[in-house]
């Protein structure tokens, strides 16, 4: 596996696999490998003949106050993780930020004003800015997100597309404990019982999803639902918001209609912020 440190040479490698006339497929990440992110890595080699992971801790992602500092890194596991998956290339940019970096690339748009975006400002700008730079380096012909940071795989759709960046993006399933937590790198600050609490978060967008099945089609009866579940089942939880909404523009709904709806949230334990989601969707006939 290559391990390449800086955007010229990550230019020049990729730039040598396209002209070998093979497809290339990158998957973004921040490190601290789960399975999840292994996931998104399985996928990419069912998609394309070569294979980059990037690993970059991106600073204009976080807010002030944010958990930047401490996010966890542990590049020689990530490095073993990737080597056994048998991963072509590790992209471990030193900095994406070239002293005096001044330009900026945000998405203006429904889909970074609600949910994580209005409670995190900011840091939808910092995702669209990272992963411009990587996709205009690396310039991959697709790239893996997961559904586990749903709002972000919108973003980055409409970045692509605004932009014609040319890559496809490809969506991989949330990848969860047994117990449902989805995993996530932010796992491990979670105390014995904070972690014992967790799964709850799934277990309210469960609850949403079984009631909407069952005919309830109600927003604000779903989320009341939702509420009720998590105060039950994470007493020491401090929601930070529980919403449906139209799963392709991030409209507020009144009641799911035929197009379903994204049932997402985000949950605070302690300093910790963990996000989940679930599509409630209608099987469609083929
Ligand atoms: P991160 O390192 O947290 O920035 O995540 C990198 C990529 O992995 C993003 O596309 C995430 O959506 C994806 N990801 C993180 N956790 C999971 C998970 N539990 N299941 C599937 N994908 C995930």
């Amino acid at each position: 596996m290559e391990v390449i440190r800086s955007a010229a040479e990550m230019r020049a490698w990729s730039e040598q696999v396209r002209c070998g006339g093979a497809e290339l497929c990158l998957v973004p990440t921040m490190g601290s490998l789960h399975e999840g992110h292994l996931s998104l890595a399985r996928e990419a080699r069912r998609r394309a003949d070569v294979v980059a992971v990037s690993i970059y801790v991106n600073p204009t992602q976080f807010g002030p106050g944010g958990d930047y500092e401490r996010y966890p890194r542990d590049e020689k596991r990530d490095l073993e993780l990737l080597r056994e998956l048998g991963v072509d290339c590790a992209f471990i940019p030193k900095s994406m930020y070239p002293p005096g970096d001044s330009t900026f690339i945000e998405v203006r748009s429904k889909l970074t004003e609600v949910l994580c975006g209005s409670r995190r400002p900011g840091h939808f700008a910092g995702v669209a800015r990272v992963v411009a730079k990587l996709f205009i380096i690396v310039a991959p012909h697709r790239a893996v997100f997961g559904l586990k940071d749903y709002q972000q795989l919108l973003v980055v759709r409409r970045l692509v597309r605004d932009l014609h960046l040319g890559v496809e993006i490809v969506a991989a399933p949330i990848v969860r404990d047994a117990d449902g937590l989805a995993l996530s790198s932010r796992n491990r600050y979670l105390t014995p019982e904070q972690r014992r609490q967790a799964p709850a978060l799934h277990s309210a967008l469960r609850a949403v999803e079984a009631a909407w099945k069952a005919g309830e089609d109600s927003v604000h009866n779903l989320v009341s639902l939702g509420h009720r579940t998590l105060k039950e089942q994470a007493p020491d939880g401090r929601l930070e918001y529980l919403e449906l909404r139209h799963p392709a523009t991030l409209e507020g709904l009144e009641f799911v209609g035929w197009d379903g709806a994204l049932a997402a949230l985000a949950v605070r334990f302690g300093d910790t912020r963990l996000i989940d989601n679930i599509l409630l969707q209608h099987e469609r006939d083929a």
